[in-house]
């Protein structure tokens, strides 16, 4: 019998909720308490710091190092109050995942003794020993100097009595190493241009800030079932395991009340975002069984995505507390949905207008249709860009399976929004210029906004949806960093507001009147960007083959996907918009192959693991079983009979050998695959023949693997299954 799996088993199912350690205070009273934000600056610096680090702050001008070492001073005073001992510059490598090097607060005084220093030095740059950070081939081991500064527009915190400072991470040559420096890039440039427009219709706009909301899907699993299946320890997902016999087929889990042990977590987590100002709102199950969403209030873009990198670290330490580990991965489980991390995504003015919101008068909406019509026109510009943004090794198994969007974008806009578009693409030149003569642009949604929110009909199928006053990116994986999706985003809107405007302002300077030159050009988008615009079943085949007519990017292999980042128009985009350069993107693409190439080695070479010495001895164990068992039988009914009253066992027999001589078949024909590919010099032909040659094997591995589950005893089989890694809680 197989002790490790039911011992496991038994665990779990005995586990009950762990009691919650509820602060006395009301939430408010304790929101932000581990951060330093203005009204801390306010209480620990001197005023004339406070004034210029604000300045600073609200008008992205550099810091004197005069006033660092003030700030530094007063910071490291909150922080030691609140228990800090050490220091880190928190930063955001290409890994997915947050990076961290502490030190003490610790220097020598002098006299033997030691006190505790922070200057304005080590608060504005550091050296982070970084060489082992993926870099794309841009710092040579000999120069392996990256640099991390401190990004002033995201307060730091306080995590494990240890102050972080969120900061960019460059290259010696200036060359971004990371995620966040791209990202301030790409929200400064779609603030200029996006100001510019805006500007047509309110004067008074000086900025133009881009918002983000995420929603975090995630699996508990409980950490007993979790430490028996080396594959889910190691590589995020199960890399075998047949279906249970039931799943989600009655969504009673997405409807059910949360589980108690699940509850005890979600509210654990809850106080300890709200400590670290990370505005959680929502929670509820998913449809998965053991599936969940978490969602805050949505907030300026670069802020909202360190809390999103800070409460994917979070969720893993506070799910330890609770005896789960926490699945961030985009497909742990075959045959059930997978986990997204939808990214709503606003433009909103310094003046408090969200500009994809219809407004209450003509103006307003002339204004909405305006950016509506430059997203779409963006989107469409760079669908194949945005998709290689939020692709993956892990969100590949996601895109395109259960109930997610297809690895195809394309933008849903609802009926009300798409009668308007249509209405416009429809207008001839007199009509534009009677809409626009009669100072009365009547659209039909002046009375609607907020219909609009409740009403978008919710197309779940589409990746990327217009949700009444907002477009909610939806092909993001639950384990990656949103910044990617979020520059690629930003830029592309940077860039196509930036052409918008030239082309008006031509048209202002032929003579035209404002509002019809706007019209003109907003047509001119909406029937560009046609293609697009995608209302039906995304789910559906059809839609396949429609979207490869309308020439939209409809390639699925990640490898190829990637080659997006260096098409000219990527290029030249990301250039005209100062987000990245050739050198960089290059860079990077360098560090996506080699990533997804090291994902797939290690998942089959721990699948090779797990079928030579996990499965197989355990099918081969069973059958010798099952052939005694024949045996006997013949010996005591000699003849036809004894050959009838084990004919079944024979079948299974046969069966049971039939796969695991495939299984080992198989296995050698991976590793061969893996040796072949690792001869490869270049990185992207690397992962190509990675993505053709080993991932397939995988796939015929776990069938194999999957079937013999069916076959052999319970009792021997060694890993959790599905049904008790998703059902018990
Ligand atoms: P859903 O119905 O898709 O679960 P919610 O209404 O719960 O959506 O909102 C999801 C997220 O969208 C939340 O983080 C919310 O704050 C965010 N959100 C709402 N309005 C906007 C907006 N204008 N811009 C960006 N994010 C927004
Ligand atoms: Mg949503």
């Amino acid at each position: 019998m197989s002790s490790l799996r039911f011992k496991v088993v038994e665990e779990a199912s005995n586990r009950k909720a762990v009691p919650v350690d509820i602060p006395k205070a009301r939430p408010q009273e304790y929101y932000a308490s581990k951060v330093f934000n203005r009204a801390k600056m306010y209480e620990y610096l001197p005023i004339d710091t406070y004034k210029a680090l604000i300045n600073a702050i609200d008008n992205k001008e550099p810091l004197s190092r005069k006033v660092a070492d003030s700030v530094a001073e007063g910071m490291k005073r909150w922080a030691i109050d609140n228990g800090a001992r050490h220091y880190t510059h928190w930063f955001q490598p290409l890994t997915e995942t947050t990076a961290e090097k502490h030190d003490g607060f610790v220097e020598h005084d002098g006299k033997g003794g030691m006190v505790e220093e922070f200057s304005g030095k080590l608060l504005v740059q550091q050296e982070p020993d970084a060489s082992s950070f993926p870099n794309g081939g841009i710092r040579n081991t000999f120069e392996a100097r990256g640099y991390s500064a401190w990004d002033i527009s995201s307060p730091a915190f306080l995590m494990d009595n240890t102050l972080c400072i969120p900061t960019i991470f460059i290259s010696y040559t200036g060359e971004s190493l990371d995620y966040k420096t791209p990202l301030l890039r790409a929200l400064s440039a779609v603030d200029k241009a996006g100001t510019a427009v805006a500007r047509y219709f309110d004067p008074k706009v000086n900025h133009v800030i881009s918002n983000l909301g995420w929603e975090q899907e995630y699996f508990l699993v409980d950490e007993a079932l979790y430490a028996a299946r080396p594959d889910l320890v190691l590589t995020g997902r199960t890399l075998m395991g047949h279906e249970s016999a039931k799943n989600q087929q009655l969504e009673d889990h997405y409807f059910g009340a949360i589980p108690s042990r699940v509850e005890a977590f979600m509210l654990d987590l809850e106080i300890e975002a709200h400590k670290l100002g990370i505005p959680a709102k929502t929670r509820h199950n998913e449809v998965a069984p053991n599936q969940f969403e978490l969602a805050p209030i949505f907030e300026e873009t670069n802020l909202a995505n360190d809390h999103n990198m800070l409460i994917m670290s979070l969720m893993s330490e506070v799910a330890r507390r609770h005896n789960f580990r926490v699945l961030l991965h985009e497909k742990p489980f075959a045959g059930i949905n997978g986990s997204g991390k939808h990214n709503n995504w606003s433009l909103g003015t310094d003046t408090g207008t969200l500009l994809f919101a219809p407004g209450k008068t003509p103006k307003d909406n002339l204004q909405f249709i305006t950016f509506v019509a430059n997203v779409m026109a963006a989107v469409y510009r760079h669908n194949a860009l945005l998709k290689a943004s939020i692709m993956s090794a892990t969100n590949c198994h996601r895109l395109g399976a259960n109930e997610a969007p297809p690895a195809i974008i394309s933008i849903f806009a609802g009926s009300q929004l798409s009668e308007i578009i249509n209405k416009i693409k429809n207008s001839d030149k007199d009509d534009l210029i009677a809409l626009a003569g009669k100072e009365e642009l009547n659209l039909g949604v002046a009375q609607i906004p907020e219909l609009m929110i409740d009403n978008t009909d919710r197309n779940r199928t589409s990746p990327f949806a217009f949700t009444g006053n907002r477009f909610e990116f939806r092909a993001v994986g639950s384990s990656a960093n949103c910044a990617s999706a979020m520059i690629a985003l930003n830029a592309a809107m940077a860039e196509q507001l930036a052409d918008f405007k030239q082309k008006v302002d031509s048209r202002l300077d032929a003579g035209e009147e404002l509002q019809h030159a706007l019209l003109a050009e907003i047509k001119a988008l909406l029937l560009y960007s046609e293609p697009i615009h995608f209302d039906g079943n995304g789910y559906s085949d059809e839609w396949k083959e429609e979207a490869a007519r309308r020439g939209l990017d409809c390639e699925t292999n990640p490898a190829l996907i990637f080659d997006a980042y260096l098409r000219p128009s990527s290029v030249e985009m990301f250039r005209k918009t100062g987000v990245m350069n050739h050198v960089e993107l290059e860079a990077r693409n360098e560090v996506k192959w080699e990533m997804y190439t090291k994902k797939i080695q290690i998942e089959a070479r721990v699948l090779g693991d797990l079928a030579i010495n996990h499965i197989i001895p355990v099918a081969t164990r069973y059958l010798s079983i099952l052939l005694d068992n024949m045996v006997k039988i013949r010996t005591l009914f000699p003849g036809n009979k004894g050959e009838e009253l084990s004919s079944q066992d024979a079948v299974t027999v046969e069966k049971i050998m039939r796969h695991c001589s495939v299984i080992k078949e198989e296995v050698a024909k991976m590793v061969n695959a893996r040796k072949e590919a690792n001869q490869i010099e270049t990185e992207r032909e690397k992962a190509l023949a990675y993505s053709h040659d080993v991932a397939p094997c995988l796939e015929v591995i776990r069938y194999h693997i999957d079937k013999l589950e069916l076959l052999v005893d319970n009792e021997m089989w060694p890993l959790p299954k599905y049904r008790e890694l998703l059902f018990i809680r």
